[in-house]
């Protein structure tokens, strides 16, 4: 299997290649040539297999570079019951046809470990198969969870170091203390004065710093990413998809064949290109539901086909999806339209912010797609409707597509099985998730994990259980024009 550029302008690499490289060097992001394609009887034995071997299997569909016997020894050491307790993607029934997929029993607590802990092994592995000798330098700029994801991931792997730099006062206590008391030796964190745009400027400068790039080498090291554009991300997210269906066969809530449906709270579109692909790949999902918050720019595009960030933006209580350039939308548009129009729009999108797709591209997506949105209003009455009627705690983000997912069934009558991602627990949200409730104030963002937890009885994840206990061993503070020295620093 190789991959090639959504542009059309690169050439064709292997997967340990783009994993390594993370982008496209003609701008575009990497995707497979093919699309492997799963038979009845693969379906069947996938049904017998636990999640590591699940995994395994669909992931060496994609990554024939690696053995299946490397991908069977990461994925069981990753997504292990010590690791994801509870199981690593459990499909939680609330009624007959509608079912909660939870991503968020990992080590940070939100769905970006069910990439964030095998990619980086992947990373690991792709070092010795393109004979690299040199450090792998990880930046991350992080508007929360994905900073600690990825800090937990990659801490402590040979030949690696990651940096994340993060908004000073644009994360949660929570996300903040999450980092702060961060684990292992080759990892670092630092705050800067500033939004996340600032943080996220700051490290693609750094990137496209040739001069400082040259100094790095002379040092050994190269920089890498760790964000959603990086196909080690999106491979270990199909997984999930086919595994839930085989659940919902196992639970006999579907028979082999029948169509189910699938909700996604969506950001930067990397999570339902991942449910597209599995549904390109076999899977039989009817349609792709994608949820948005307030940020609403993705259910203006999938009704209009029109493209437009020249828009207000919302700091909302699901922020993980605050996002107004889904990148990931870009694999969408070369899975439809070919590199030639994508490359065009996303020309356009860099010169004027906006693009529209044309009549036949939009029908396309809309074979497979429809977005909704939920207001803040919307998703805290979701928040307190689960709880009140399933006894269901939901955080605000997957709360945004359980909002979606009932407004589409409501609107389209489709009564097919509905699967859900709940993308985050409610203890990351537990300040909003109380407010919701309760209509109160918790007496503080940390307070409220506990005040939230006397209140339900249900129980803190391990990650955040004990949180304000640890110790903390990140405190600094940067302008976004030191980032560079701090990375300098870093690599020393
Ligand atoms: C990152 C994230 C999302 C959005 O996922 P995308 O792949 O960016 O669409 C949704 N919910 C939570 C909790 C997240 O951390």
């Amino acid at each position: 299997m190789k991959f090639i550029s959504t542009r059309g302008h690169a050439a064709k690499v292997t997967a340990a290649q783009a994993i390594a490289q993370g982008l496209a060097p003609d701008g575009g992001l990497f995707v497979p040539e093919t699309i492997p394609q799963l038979t009845k009887e693969d379906f069947s034995a996938l049904c017998k297999m636990s999640y590591p071997e699940r995994a395994a299997k669909i992931l060496s569909l994609y990554l024939s570079d690696y053995t299946e016997q490397e991908l069977l020894e990461d994925c069981r050491a990753v997504y292990s019951e010590s690791s994801f307790v509870g199981g690593a993607a459990p499909l939680v029934s609330l009624g007959s046809n509608l079912s909660v997929l939870e991503l968020w029993h990992g080590p940070t607590a939100a769905f970006k470990d069910m990439a964030l802990q095998i990619m980086p092994r992947l990373l690991s592995r792709a070092l010795g198969k393109t004979g690299e000798k040199r450090t792998a330098l990880i930046l991350v700029a992080t508007s929360g969870d994905t900073g600690k994801a990825a800090l937990e991931g990659y801490r402590d792997l040979p030949q690696i170091k990651i940096i994340a730099f993060y908004p000073v006062d644009g994360v949660s206590r929570v996300q903040k203390l999450q980092m702060a008391t961060q684990l292992g030796e080759n990892v670092s964190v630092c705050a800067i004065h500033g939004n996340f745009d600032d943080a996220q400027t700051g490290v693609k400068q750094i990137f496209g710093n040739a001069e400082f790039a040259k100094m790095l080498n002379e040092k050994g090291y190269f920089l890498s990413s760790a964000n959603s554009i990086n196909w080690g991300r999106l491979a270990p997210q199909i997984v999930y998809y086919i595994s839930a269906y085989c659940d919902l066969i196992n639970a006999g809530k579907c028979k082999f064949g029948d169509p189910f449906n699938v909700c996604v709270p969506t950001g930067n579109f990397g999570n339902i290109f991942a449910a597209y692909l599995a549904k390109r790949m076999g899977l039989p999902v009817g349609k792709l539901i994608c949820a948005s918050n307030s940020n609403n720019i993705l259910t203006d595009f999938l009704s209009t086909g029109v493209y437009d960030r020249n828009r207000s933006f919302y700091l909302t209580m699901s922020p993980s999806m605050d996002i107004l350039i889904s990148s990931n939308l870009e694999r969408l548009l070369w899975s439809v339209t070919g590199a030639e129009k994508t490359a065009s729009y996303m020309k356009q999108l860099s010169e004027t912010g906006k693009y529209a797709v044309d009549a036949n591209t939009l029908a396309a997506i809309q074979n497979d797609f429809v977005g909704y949105f939920a207001t803040e209003e919307a998703t805290a009455q979701t928040v307190l409707q689960f709880w009140k009627d399933q006894n269901y705690l939901a955080d605000p983000h997957t709360a945004v597509a359980l909002y979606a997912a009932q407004t589409y069934v409501k609107e389209s009558g489709d009564s097919a099985p509905m699967v859900v991602d709940s993308t985050a627990s409610p203890y990351k949200f537990a300040n909003n998730v109380f407010r919701s409730i309760t209509g109160k104030e918790p007496g503080g963002d940390l307070e409220a994990l506990e005040e939230l937890t006397q209140l339900t009885g249900v129980q803190i994840p391990y990650p955040l259980a004990g949180l304000k206990d640890r110790t903390v061993r990140f405190t600094e503070v940067c302008k976004p024009s030191e980032m560079i020295d701090r990375v300098l620093q870093f690599a020393k």
